[in-house]
């Protein structure tokens, strides 16, 4: 068996793993886009067709564990020959957004073409083992800040090797879907190829969602009128903030717009979704009685960094007639990019954050694994050949952790055990 880790090792995001078997089969779990930096729109060599030509050639199957832009992100153009795999709900979430990325001028002309190829995906199943040639993959769903994500067993040639895409167990679910991981795993397992993303991060104990709940009821207490920057693509999330309000105030009004409901209503619909007694109304800034109902009862408002919700925020604000002074301002993504010496900063977001003499608060926690997480997950996959870290910084480390297990960490092409790693 070979393992190729075509990105990774030292960046966060634009993952791609290859597993080839010795009769020639080749698969990859992961075929993500490159982050952007700041303001600028990502950059990727594989937007080039030839350098992506590389990577796909010979490749029939793509494992997707999750949708995260840096997980996929070339569905539409790796062709007719790969069969392209995610999960169900995933599916349904990464179309939705597809479908609303239409409406953007400078984006419909991609997500038609994603559309089409996501239209030709194939679903997985969780915890059901199917056989692709002579690989064998098993999806195990795991808690992270996409809803739907996997972790998977790979069997090939006689070796087990099991790799955790993004993960965490502050999520809600978190710890029970990571046990399951553990439970799941009868085999001895030879590769473990895991996330570090929170490898350089400080020691400080990572919040759980649920008592981000709590603190956004606490919040919510402070202020009448809120809204609230997150992901639509974060069920975890959306659902933290809707309860909050639910909790706070049962009359405050939930307010998204049409795109974020149809999110919420897909994730309450699932049988994944973290609690299913959630409700929203969808955004109707032009009606008077719900801009009236909005002032009268307060409200929770989700936004998104763009000129038409700017547009919104400014009509509700004049409609009606509310001061931003009274006004809370919720940010809950990752703090770095609006903290100008961050590399990660983003000047416009920040200046969205900021546009109004509003008080801002910073609600947030990481979508990741973290330490402790990562140390109990190398633990119970206990590897006998090579634990090879991916999705982290060049700095991170899993030294660090003190593992207690009796296997190498693997960041530089070997051969070991008959397995052929390949690090690029
Ligand atoms: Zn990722
Ligand atoms: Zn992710």
């Amino acid at each position: 068996m070979k393992i190729t880790i075509h990105r990774g090792i030292n960046q966060i995001g634009g993952c791609i793993t290859e597993i080839e078997s010795s009769n020639g089969t080749k698969i990859l779990i992961d075929l993500g886009h490159n982050l952007p930096e700041g303001d600028q729109p990502s950059k990727d060599q594989l937007d080039t067709p030839s350098h992506l030509n590389e990577i796909i050639q010979g490749v029939s199957h793509i494992f997707y564990s999750h949708y995260h832009n840096d997980h996929i992100g070339f569905e539409a153009k790796v062709g007719d020959k790969v069969t392209q795999h995610i999960g169900a709900l995933s599916l349904q979430m990464i179309n939705n957004l597809r479908e609303h990325m239409l409406y953007a001028d400078s984006l419909h002309e991609d997500a038609e073409a994603s559309l089409i190829a996501l239209n030709k995906f194939q679903v997985y199943t969780s915890n059901r083992r199917e056989q692709y040639n002579d690989i064998y993959i098993t999806p195990l769903p795991i808690s992270h800040s996409a809803i739907d994500a996997h972790m998977f067993l790979i069997e090939c040639d006689g070796k087990v090797v099991l790799h955790t895409g993004d993960f965490r167990d502050h999520g809600y679910h978190g710890e029970e879907l990571l046990q399951q991981v553990g439970q799941s795993l009868k085999q001895p397992i030879d590769v473990l190829i895991t996330e570090g993303t929170m490898l350089q991060r400080d020691d400080n104990r990572v919040m759980k969602e649920s008592e981000l709940q709590d603190e956004a009821v606490e919040l919510l207490k402070t202020s009448k009128y809120v809204f609230v920057l997150c992901s639509s693509m974060d069920a975890d999330r959306l659902t933290s903030f809707i309860l909050a309000a639910q909790r706070q105030n049962k009359n405050r009004r939930i307010v998204a717009d049409s795109y974020q409901t149809k999110q919420v209503i897909t994730i309450k619909n699932s049988a994944l979704a973290p609690y299913n007694d959630i409700f929203v109304y969808n955004f109707r800034y032009n009606t008077e009685s719900e801009i009236d109902r909005m002032k009268r009862h307060g409200f929770l408002m989700f936004v998104r960094h763009s000129d038409t919700f700017q547009k919104n925020i400014a009509r509700v604000l004049s409609e009606t007639g509310i001061n931003p002074q009274q006004v809370l301002f919720i940010y809950s993504q990752f703090k770095g990019y609006i903290i100008e010496e961050h590399k990660a900063y983003k000047s416009q977001l920040h200046d969205f954050v900021y546009k109004y003499e509003w008080q801002v608060e910073y609600l947030h926690t990481s979508g990741h694994a973290s330490k402790e997480a990562l140390k109990t997950l190398c633990e119970f996959a206990n590897p006998t050949t090579a634990i090879i870290p991916i999705h982290k910084e060049k700095v991170g480390t899993l030294q660090s952790l003190n593992l207690h297990v009796n296997c190498p960490i693997v960041e530089s092409t070997t051969t070991t055990n008959d397995i052929e790693i390949i690090i690029k």
